[in-house]
């Protein structure tokens, strides 16, 4: 059998502007990235406090190793759960307000692993429709009922919640929309959850670190029904994902989250550098402020200009396209003028854009570069 089929659909895709590539940084994917020799400011990583090439983190990182070793060895329930993790879980548990944590090697695994234990057949979830792919990808593979509803209408999830006869309902949302940078209205949700007796899922890999000093888009929400997933390769600057819930969904998950159980523990080494990190994130109001300071410009540069800015307060700035020939023609134009700008299209986003990310590690004169050029595109 020849693969001329697969050969068929990446042609179609390609014909559609659609098709993926990656690039190959020749850099640490700081504020400052080298691609082809080619150094570019760059404004499409979620290193959103500029931690990821942190020197306290680097040295914490190499303690750790030398403390450790490169790897676990095992997975968390044979002899993969050291001292390290533990002594990170319980540091998370504590910033974000919550009694007990799980660590996880990926932020999609995270989502795989809670949501595919905590409902079933017998169940139904309940979801945004701009969720990230991985929770559409959880949900579906969980085989509970699962519907979705527009974007932040609590109308449309209340008509839903009120008709279901599920033994358990979970809400499931981005507490930060990843390709729009809006939030979820979690107080409202919570809300919603408590009238129909749901609990509710909170995917916060854009927020935390970012929102509520540090602790994230649920911060202050004291709600035993809210179960919090936190990512840890975006603000935290490392790799990973944490969720943090009562301590008895906590012991549910280390005894029936498939993809918690049947995979080798992160390197411990990794556990250490996240502490580093989290105490970063605590102290570190500066990194928010920065990131704040550049997102009021980035805004007040375009205020004036024909471009679709989406109304966005985090770091997430997508700028609309006409279509993805424009968003891939865009970013182009922008690498020509040493600027990294993803563009983000179908079916990944439902319209195509480029995804400015912005981070504590830019200068605000980078922030004027990126105006400038595209101010450009506008021409
Ligand atoms: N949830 C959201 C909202 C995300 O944006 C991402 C990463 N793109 C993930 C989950 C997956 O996290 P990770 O990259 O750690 O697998």
């Amino acid at each position: 059998m020849s693969f001329d089929s697969l050969a068929a659909e990446l042609a179609a895709r390609r014909a559609a502007d659609l098709y993926r590539r990656r690039r190959v940084l020749e850099s640490p994917p700081g504020a400052q990235a080298r691609i082809d020799g080619r150094p570019l400011l760059n404004f499409s990583s979620n290193d959103y406090l500029g931690l990821a090439s942190d020197p306290a983190l680097i040295a914490a990182a190499q303690a750790g190793a030398a403390r450790w070793g490169a790897g676990s060895g095992a997975s968390h329930l044979v002899t993969g759960h050291t001292a390290a993790h533990q002594a990170f879980e319980d540091e998370f548990a504590a910033f974000v307000g919550k009694p007990a944590a799980l660590t996880l090697a990926s932020g999609y695994q995270a989502n795989l692993a809670a949501i595919c234990a905590l409902v079933g057949r017998e169940d139904a979830v309940f979801a945004d429709k701009l969720n990230h792919a991985s929770l559409n990808d959880a949900c579906l593979l969980s085989r509970a009922d699962f519907r979705r509803y527009p974007h932040n209408d609590l109308d449309a999830l209340e008509r839903l919640l009120v008709t279901s006869k599920a033994r358990r309902k979970l809400i499931v949302v981005d507490g930060v929309f990843s390709m729009d940078g809006d939030l979820a209205p979690l107080p409202a949700l919570l809300a919603l959850a408590e009238r129909h007796d749901a609990w509710l899922y909170v995917d916060d890999a854009h927020g935390f670190g970012v929102l509520g000093q540090g602790r994230g888009s649920a911060a202050g929400l004291d709600a035993k029904r809210l179960i919090y997933m936190a990512t840890l390769g975006k603000a935290a600057g490392v790799a990973g994902a944490a969720i943090a819930a009562e301590t008895v969904v906590i012991d549910y998950l280390v005894n029936f989250a498939r993809p918690y159980v049947y995979t080798t523990a992160a390197p411990p080494m990794l556990a250490e550098t996240l502490r580093c990190s989290l105490h970063c994130i605590a102290g570190d109001d500066w990194r928010r402020a920065r990131l704040a300071s550049h997102v009021a410009q980035l805004r007040q540069g375009l205020a004036d200009s024909a471009l679709r800015l989406l109304a966005s307060t985090t770091p997430i700035q997508p700028l609309l396209a006409p279509d993805s020939a424009t968003a891939l023609r865009w970013s182009a134009r922008l690498a020509d003028q040493g600027l990294l700008v993803a563009a983000i299209r179908p079916p990944t986003v439902p319209s195509a854009r480029l995804r400015i990310t912005l981070s504590a590690a830019h200068q605000p004169e980078h922030l004027s570069t990126l105006i400038a050029a595209l101010r450009q595109l506008e021409s």
